[in-house]
């Protein structure tokens, strides 16, 4: 379904949808993950060898601009490093582990009172939101006091 509606929105635009474009997105949609363009790069030069680095970086700034995909920094957790997801996923906020850099997702009705919140409080329209919270996930935490209670033995 989300393939379609791709489709369609992207003739809305004009845009022809080539075979790499289409290639990437269905990477982007199906993986349901967060991946930066060098393993969507790699993912894609499986489908079609033929594909080179160039176009692939080219392609994904199209879809960004065109409004298809989102393009995230996820608070840099692994530096410069950008990732990629479909815009036809339902708002959502990332939560990132800044030690092991596991990403996940919370699709909550707060969102949605921050958003008509925003709307109300400054007569904005909003186009787009990103909700980005860093810290340590619970696996993480143990891991950081242990290394914490070391280093204190240690000195
Ligand atoms: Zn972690
Ligand atoms: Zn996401």
């Amino acid at each position: 379904m989300a393939v379609e509606t791709t489709k369609s929105s992207l003739k809305l635009q004009g845009v022809r949808l080539t075979r790499q474009r289409k290639i990437l997105l269905d990477l982007i949609d199906k993986s349901g993950k967060h991946l930066d363009a060098e393993s969507l790069y790699q993912l894609a030069r499986l489908q079609d060898p033929k594909l080179n680095r160039v176009t692939v970086y080219r392609t994904l700034k199209m879809l960004k601009v065109g409004g298809l995909v989102d393009e995230l920094d996820l608070m840099h957790h692994s530096g410069d490093q950008h990732y990629y997801e479909t815009r036809m996923k339902r708002e959502h906020a990332h939560i990132i582990c800044l030690r092991c850099g596991k990403v996940e997702e919370f699709f909550g009705e707060p969102l949605l009172q921050i958003r008509k919140q925003v709307e109300e409080m400054f007569g904005f329209q909003i186009l787009l939101t990103r909700t980005e919270i860093g810290g340590y996930c619970a696996t993480c935490q143990v891991q950081r006091a242990q290394e914490l209670d070391e280093a204190a033995v240690g000195a």
